[in-house]
């Protein structure tokens, strides 16, 4: 039996029993096995280390009120991370293997699914690396693909607070046109001087808009940007250069069957000013709202600065009731796994 304090757990890394791991060698992907050891050996030359041959996800298991443990929205995750593999030139994850993963570490791992009442789930952390060794620019001749997961507590243990986010009008989000939609950590690597920056200034997130003209809203650094102007109408954006996000997905889903005109296209940073509520979201907060949007010494405010705002509310708890099993499972997001 592991004891953990739920109340107090956040977002951090925690070694668990296993992960599971998988080789890619000559070819084809081997069975994969549970490893206890949480760390890995491999040659100095691996495409990851010198070239960021890498690319990785984040999906929820949640323990649900009748028990039930699901994943939600797996399938969405494997295909995104197939797109990705694809792009970053490394052999992708069959849907079904990436289940099959799924299940297997997870259920090696039941005891730090966080139990239901304490709003904590457990995340899981896929990730595709090139082991193989490199040193010429090109792809690596071997892969590891692991999935590791962990307990995470609840983001609103303390009520859902609105933060505040700056624009950089001398940094750009760090994904290259064409390379925005993958979820690589060499885009997060080139974002996390900006990223540090506005954190020592007192900004939890950071706005960015589209490289070439400035003019237009793409997303936060790590989630992506919706909001509800007056009229009720759930607005997000449609670039290329924004990741798709699967809880922008599910929101816009279940925006639609609150009765919600859903609009997803450019959003000039100009029409930001017009909004009722905005919100950064993604998998592990689901959404967080933002009251202040601060531009080269310029402030557009949003809504209350104490509380989230009612229609933000009410998809972060639709969302949640389907996850932690309260609400049917209309759309079968919920993935059984034990
Ligand atoms: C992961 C990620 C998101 C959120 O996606 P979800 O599937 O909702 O977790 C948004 N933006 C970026 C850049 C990301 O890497």
């Amino acid at each position: 039996m592991v004891t953990i304090d739920w109340a107090n757990l956040g977002f951090a890394y925690m070694k668990t029993r296993s992960h599971i791991r998988y080789t890619w060698k000559d070819g084809a992907w081997d069975k994969g096995e549970l490893v206890t050891d949480d760390t890995i050996t491999m040659s100095v030359a691996a495409g990851c280390l010198h070239y960021g041959q890498e690319c990785f996800e984040g999906l929820k298991v949640f323990r649900q009120k009748d028990g039930r443990v699901v994943a939600f929205r797996p399938q969405a995750n494997a295909e995104r991370m197939q797109r990705t593999a694809v792009k970053t030139v490394m052999p992708p994850i069959p849907t079904e293997m990436f289940l099959d993963a799924l299940k297997r570490v997870v259920k090696d791992n039941l005891d730090y699914v966080p139990p239901y009442g304490t709003g904590c789930a457990m995340y899981v952390r896929p990730l595709l690396i090139g082991t193989g060794p490199q040193i010429g620019v090109a792809p690596a001749h071997e892969y590891t693909f692991l999935m590791m997961v962990m307990p995470m507590g609840d983001y609103y243990k303390g009520g859902i607070r609105p933060v505040r986010a700056i624009v950089f009008d001398d940094y750009d989000r760090a994904a290259p046109l064409g390379m925005g939609d993958v979820k690589v950590g060499g885009n997060y690597a080139a974002s996390l001087y900006a990223h540090e920056k506005a954190h020592s200034m007192g900004y939890p997130v950071e706005l960015y808009l589209d490289a070439k003209t400035h003019t237009n809203v793409e997303e936060f650094a790590t989630s992506n940007f919706l909001g509800f102007k007056p009229d009720g109408t759930f607005v997000t954006v449609k670039s290329p250069s924004v990741l798709p996000s699967v809880t922008n997905l599910s929101l816009q889903q279940l925006a639609a069957d609150l009765g919600h005109r859903v609009e997803v296209r450019t959003v000039p940073y100009e029409e930001l000013k017009e909004f009722a509520e905005i919100g950064a979201c993604g998998t592990a907060v689901v959404v967080t709202p933002v009251c202040e949007i601060h531009r080269n010494g310029e402030v557009i405010e949003i809504g209350s600065k104490d509380t989230c705002g009612p229609n933000l509310l009410r998809l972060h708890d639709a969302v949640q009731d389907i996850q932690f099993g309260r609400a049917p499972d209309t759309h079968g997001w919920c993935y059984p796994i034990a």
